[in-house]
């Protein structure tokens, strides 16, 4: 497919690197593309970064039509590297399935990426840690209010400088178990990367945030037993050696990072099962000084520390609220490779020249 590139006619001041934080700026163009059932995907352009005029009646508006991916470049040596990026369209094509929405061609979600982001480079920051974040969307927009399968849609790319996610280096977070509200069940979009979830699970984060917790621990939806995820990523615990995650039951994000951890935790010998885990057995093993370490993993902090779990008003302390060994030796292993520190033996990385 032709991309039809119109350039900024002129380039933004670019921010100060050392200061982004998360998702502030926004680079000078973007990627856009449209899709209606005659045409199929068609018009893919680069165009400068800007507003999006939309019509009152689209269906994102209404009934939140959105899905939407996260991946980030990296800066190397002759250019960039992304980690795993057709792991993010295979899943943004399953969330396009569950929200019926159309689905993307493996070669023109990556030609767009590697157009825009070459487009684009100067952007890319440097310094241990930093990231070009990449925010691919898609939403239904048909111009009628009625509910059905979308007929038209738009696809976007934007792309956002950010800062190293542990300004002051790891730390371990404070993690409360959420007993009130639930993030999805089964059978809905809990698997599904859209941005409905989000807007359902906001409350019992600024509930936790009141409280003094960075994250909730969601709690399957029906029996509320279960564990399932820690805010916007997926959970690992090292249980008496074991290492213990969360099936992919369906109401659980199917996480890029927590699949390569798996990996190079199987690789590294440890056993790692994915099973249901109740909050149960997760409350006696910390007790009992069987839960030694325990972590979120995700695109944007890659690995997250948990120091304190709390769960009906007790708190408990894991690996005495430091960042275990083998948290640290993943969170090191895992950015080595997408920084380009450390060998890429399972070609993980797309490496672009510029
Ligand atoms: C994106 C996301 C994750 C993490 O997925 P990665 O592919 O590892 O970035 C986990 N949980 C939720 C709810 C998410 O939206």
């Amino acid at each position: 497919m032709e991309i039809r590139i119109e350039k900024a006619n002129s380039l933004k001041q670019k921010p100060d690197f050392n200061k982004l934080g998360f998702g502030k700026y926004f680079t000078d163009h973007m990627f856009m593309m449209d899709y209606n059932e005659k045409d199929g995907w068609h018009d893919a352009r680069i165009v400068p970064f800007g507003y999006i005029p939309i019509h009152p009646a689209s269906t994102v508006l209404h009934y939140g039509a959105e899905i939407f991916e996260g991946m980030k470049a990296y800066k190397s040596a002759d250019g960039y590297q992304m980690f795993r990026p057709e792991e993010n369209l295979k899943r943004m094509n399953d969330s396009a399935e569950r929200l019926c929405l159309p689905t993307l061609p493996l070669e023109i979600f990556t030609e767009a990426l590697v157009k825009l982001i070459t487009l684009d480079y100067e952007w890319i920051p440097e310094s241990v840690g930093t990231s070009l974040y990449i925010r691919p969307f898609m939403y239904g927009n048909d111009e009628s209010l009625g509910v059905h399968a979308v007929h038209n849609a738009t696809f976007v790319i934007i792309l956002s400088p950010v800062g190293s996610y542990y300004a002051e280096g790891l730390n371990p977070v404070k993690i409360t178990i959420e007993s009130e509200d639930v993030r999805a069940v089964r059978g809905g979009t809990g698997y599904a990367k859209c941005g409905g979830n989000y807007a359902a699970s906001v409350r019992a984060g600024k509930r936790a945030a009141e409280r003094g917790f960075s994250q909730v621990l969601w709690l399957d939806g029906v029996e509320r037993k279960y564990i399932e995820e820690v805010g916007a990523m997926n959970v690992m615990f090292k249980i008496d050696g074991k290492i213990i995650t969360p099936s992919l039951t369906g109401s659980v994000l199917p996480g890029i990072t927590r699949k390569s951890c798996i990996e190079i935790l199987k690789d590294w010998g440890y056993t790692v099962e994915e099973r249901l885990l109740s909050v149960d057995e997760l409350i006696s093993a910390a007790e009992s000084g069987k839960l030694e370490e325990a972590w979120g993993t995700g695109t944007a902090a890659v690995i997250s520390p948990i120091g304190v779990l709390s769960y009906l008003g007790v708190n408990h302390e894991v690996a005495n609220n430091k960042i275990g060994t083998l948290t640290q030796k993943l969170y090191d292993e895992l950015t080595g490779i997408q920084w380009g520190l450390r060998p890429d033996d399972r070609k993980w990385c797309l490496k672009v020249k510029v």
